[in-house]
């Protein structure tokens, strides 16, 4: 028997604004951040880690609601934890007090998904097994317990997604086998900050193709002219064998983001991502009836699977950017994947930020073993800064997602790193407030 004695928080960040890593057209001075959650067992070698990702300011506001939650789990047995997890969620969730301040989105939300990732890194390293390997290894009944179906029953039942889970287990070795062997392809959003000069940008898609990346994504938004030279610019560079898509991270209006995709179409866009309001389901059915064949992607920043839903009912949605810090933990991304599939609508999870890179290695391998089936033509976000600062960092070979091997969600920080940017009182800090 173990049991969880205590959680800490932690309110780290890094200054990424200093280099405009991270720039686009809305964030212009984001500063990586991330509540980060450990918790204690009476096994003082088993720990959990976990986090929610912020851009600065408000990450204590994230690290403050964390705690709200911290006794439902204090002297909790693990073994408690894992087998009622699905409603543990839920209580969460539906916190009678603190879900007016939401309910299910927002900075709750986002405190519920730092606590869930925490647990569920501390029931795969219980099993010994990295997170993805112990969720495929689970059976389809036990996942779907894990699952909250309220409010979206009428696109998706229990019954639904069991027979989708129950149904890909027959190959589902033969898929193991294949990410093991072939990792899980990615694109870079390394090259196409806004902040960045063109020669910055000309000189890494180079470094980018010499290291095996075929897809670029580019932050546009701000002046369609400079984005149509810009966009030139690089597909010279690149060549058309190599993909481009853009990210415009909600700066237009429905008949702006019209206007813009309709200039951009000759380069021949893979997608097009957050073209206006991460809310607006109707306006993006509106840009997808005047843009053609161009594919729209969005989800980095809806709340949770109601806001899912309705994106992937309407035909809104054509590529599900996923995100783990936003959503509920596992419990709420599988039963999202779930719907994506069911609705045809592939899932390339969203990793621009610290920490995110770690987790979404575990998700496109669930995703595909688990839920898919598929990762033809599928390509999930990587962004090559500050992996340095984890212990257990994700593997990049030939612009591909390596499986993690190692036991957990793969989130534990450097103790150094944490007390460096720990905030305010960490030394970089200190010295640069
Ligand atoms: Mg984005």
């Amino acid at each position: 028997m173990t049991k969880i004695t205590k959680f800490s928080v932690q309110d780290v960040r890094f200054p990424t604004s200093k280099d405009l890593t991270g720039s686009d057209a809305i964030h212009t001075d984001p500063d990586y951040s991330a509540t980060y959650v450990t918790a204690y067992t009476d096994q003082s070698e088993l720990k959990g880690y976990g986090i929610a990702f912020t851009i600065g300011k408000g990450n204590d506001i994230v690290a403050e609601c964390i705690k709200h939650f911290f006794p439902i789990f204090e002297n909790m047995d693990i073994d408690d934890l894992e087998n009622n997890i699905g409603k543990l969620w839920f209580k969460c969730v539906d916190h009678s007090q603190l879900r007016w301040l939401g309910p299910e989105k927002g900075v709750v939300h986002m405190a519920v998904s730092a606590i869930f990732n925490c647990l569920w890194d501390l029931i795969a390293k219980k099993h010994k097994k990295p997170l993805w390997q112990f969720v495929v290894e689970s059976e389809p009944e036990k996942i779907v317990s894990w699952l909250t179906f309220k409010y979206i029953e009428d696109v998706l039942t229990p019954e639904e997604a069991l027979a989708i889970l129950s149904n890909n287990q027959n190959d589902k070795q033969k898929r193991i086998d294949t990410v093991l062997q072939e990792g899980y392809p990615s694109y870079t959003t390394a090259a196409g900050w806004l902040g960045y000069s063109d020669e910055k940008i000309i000189q890494l898609c180079k470094e980018y193709i010499a290291k095996g990346w075929k897809h670029f994504k580019i932050k546009v938004g701000l002046d369609l002219d400079a984005d149509v030279k810009r966009l030139d610019l690089i597909r010279k560079t690149i060549g058309d064998d190599c993909f481009i898509m853009v990210d415009a991270n909600q700066q237009w209006n429905v008949k702006q983001s019209i206007k813009h995709i309709n200039a951009y179409k000759k380069f021949n866009l893979f997608f097009v991502e957050e073209p206006t309001s991460p809310d607006d389901v109707m306006g993006f059915a509106k840009i997808k009836k005047e843009v053609g064949n161009v594919r729209l992607a969005t989800g980095e920043a809806c709340g949770g699977r109601i806001m899912f839903k309705q994106f992937l009912e309407s035909g809104a949605m054509n590529i599900c950017q996923i995100d783990s810090c936003r959503l509920g933990s596992i419990n709420e991304i599988i039963t999202v994947l779930l719907m994506a599939h069911k609705f045809n609508v592939p899932v390339f999870p969203h990793a621009g930020g610290v920490g995110l890179c770690e987790y979404v290695q575990h998700l496109c391998m669930i995703d595909y073993i688990l839920i898919n089936g598929s990762k033809n033509d599928k390509v999930v976000e990587y962004q090559d800064s500050l992996h340095e600062h984890f212990i257990y960092p994700c593997k990049i070979e030939n612009g591909n997602y390596m499986p993690p091997l190692d036991h957990g969600y793969s989130i534990e920080m450097k103790e150094k790193s944490v007390n460096e940017f720990s905030f305010p009182n960490g030394e970089y800090w200190k010295n640069n407030i």
